[in-house]
């Protein structure tokens, strides 16, 4: 059956696998939903996208994104509100950033009817998938990808954008264990650090191994000239509460600009707490932690929502933070699931309806 709603093509599941999803047991990008989203681009124009059955892609080994990399991804989550309507942060703002990433990558804009409105209508299609329980969602995965059949090195022609949704528990169910990086580099002025390109994540996997072996949950990069300046932490930016104010590094080439920054930053600025967007030095951070100043440290990402830093590593010093005392970060990500789960009103415009 094939029915078109908003220049969108609709083909359905003939029977849900939603038997397969246990509300006790949500494992994080372990089950997908019913249904993905993909659009093709070709002869520079995006053709008609189309919702279909969750499933398998048939392309050629010659495919250009799995040899060079020209592919990039975003991550954004629909909640139900109290009235048990599907509803998606923010998803403006990913459209935005998937755009910048795109052309750093030399790949099309995607059009926001594609990407907002096809996104709304898979989300209300497979609504049912929503798990409800504080804490869990469903994460959203849109992603593009260079698809041309060619295997010389130029920038590509052909291009598919997809979004596929998987039910989502909890990301880090207990307090990170911090390594900073004094050896590997995340970003360099001039690179892609500010872009969600695939290439960037396969670039942390082998320093993230090495921390791993030794104990540690991730890494925090610091700066590539002097390792001196943190930058962030795996999938998300980073905050320290060092006295009374909250400090996180400024958004750079070499940062991404993180939604849940911006979300964090506005709710505690509402809230009369000052945030500085600054350099912040991991000397800085130990001479703090020194004084007994360094009151919390957490990361914040749309997958993790707000993870809070249990210790940090740098050299010989290691820094337990304690753990009795979240107050800042534990008000914050209340506030942030009460907005999610439509519990407090959205003064700012975040919530949008599937
Ligand atoms: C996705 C991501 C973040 C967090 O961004 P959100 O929009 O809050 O999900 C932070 N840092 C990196 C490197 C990321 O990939």
């Amino acid at each position: 059956m094939s029915v078109s709603t908003m220049g969108i093509t609709v083909k359905k599941i003939e029977k849900s696998r939603i038997g397969e999803l246990d509300h006790s047991n949500i494992q994080f990008g372990k089950l997908y939903s019913d249904h993905m989203l993909v659009a093709h681009y070709e002869n520079g124009q995006w053709l008609q996208p189309e919702i279909m059955p969750y499933g398998n892609l048939n392309l050629s080994p010659a495919t250009t994104f799995m040899h060079y990399g020209q592919a990039i991804f975003e991550g954004v989550k629909a909640y139900k509100d109290a009235e048990g309507n599907p509803v998606i942060f923010r998803p403006h703002d990913n459209w935005k950033r998937m755009n910048r990433s795109a052309e750093r990558m030399a790949m099309p804009d995607v059009p926001e009817e594609i990407f907002v409105e096809g996104m709304r209508e898979l989300v209300k299609l497979d609504k049912n998938w929503i798990p409800t329980a504080e804490g869990t969602s469903l994460y959203i995965r849109p992603f593009m990808i260079a698809t041309d059949e060619f295997i010389g090195v130029k920038p590509a022609e052909k291009f598919t954008f997809l979004i596929i949704t998987s039910p989502a528990g909890p990301y880090y169910a207990k307090p990170v264990s911090i390594f900073v990086e004094d050896k590997y580099v995340r970003a360099f002025p001039g690179g892609i650090g500010f872009t969600k390109a695939a290439g960037n994540y396969g670039a942390s996997m082998y320093p993230t191994l090495q921390i791993r072996k030794k104990g540690y949950d991730q890494v925090l990069w610091t700066d590539g000239f002097e390792h001196k300046y943190v930058q962030e932490i795996g999938t998300m930016n980073v905050f320290f509460v060092i006295g009374d104010k909250v400090i996180t590094p400024e958004t750079s080439e070499t940062i991404l600009e993180g939604v849940t920054r911006d979300s964090v930053i506005t709710l505690l600025r509402d809230k009369g707490v000052t945030v500085e967007e600054r350099p912040l030095s991991i000397d800085e951070i130990a001479d703090a932690f020194g004084k007994h100043q360094l009151k919390e440290a957490f990361g914040t990402g749309t997958a993790a929502s707000i993870s809070h830093i249990a210790e940090l590593t740098y050299g010989d010093i290691h820094m337990k933070l304690p753990s009795e005392d979240w107050g800042i970060s534990e008000w914050v990500k209340a506030e942030l699931n009460d907005i999610r789960y439509g519990r407090k009103a959205d003064i700012h415009g975040w919530i949008v309806k599937a």
